[in-house]
């Protein structure tokens, strides 16, 4: 009986320390159809881990339904980066939170925005090569704007 109450208690004791170690770990990201390294700036090829990861989640859903390649022209930038090809000071890419897709034609843009918006991005830039979205929450929201 005490001894199986101890063996009891040590069955708890290890189940809240698993229970804690769970949280203390940072969220496996579970890509279905990118390599985390994709969205890494090329000064940093490390810092894809900088993507925002629900960020990545909302891109890799709406990979699928979009149905067609997502070819990721631009993901993280570093400030350096950012500055050398002529991005915008306060980039949503300086921030883990925007990534270009690359995109050539009108049925595919179609299929990239539409894919976009149903996973609820809100914020998507066209330009005549690439598609930029981001969920950057300190801009405008709900807006589609053309680059030149
Ligand atoms: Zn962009």
């Amino acid at each position: 009986m005490f001894l199986r109450s101890i063996f009891f208690n040590t069955n708890i004791l290890q189940t809240l320390k698993n229970a804690l170690k769970r949280l203390k770990m940072p969220k496996t990201l579970n890509l279905k159809y990118f390599k985390i390294e994709e969205f890494a700036s090329p000064d940093d090829l490390k810092s894809s881990c900088k993507m925002n990861k629900k960020f990545l989640e909302k891109l890799d859903y709406a990979r699928g339904n979009a149905g067609c390649k997502f070819v990721i022209n631009s993901g993280f930038r570093t400030i350096e980066w950012n500055a050398k090809i002529g991005g915008r000071v306060g980039s949503s890419h300086t921030k883990g939170l925007a990534v270009d897709i690359h995109c050539v034609d009108s049925r595919n843009r179609a299929l990239i925005i539409n894919a976009l918006i149903s996973v609820g991005i809100r914020r998507i830039g066209i330009a005549k090569t690439f598609i930029h979205c981001d969920v950057d929450k300190d801009k405008d929201q709900d807006v589609i704007w053309l680059y030149n």
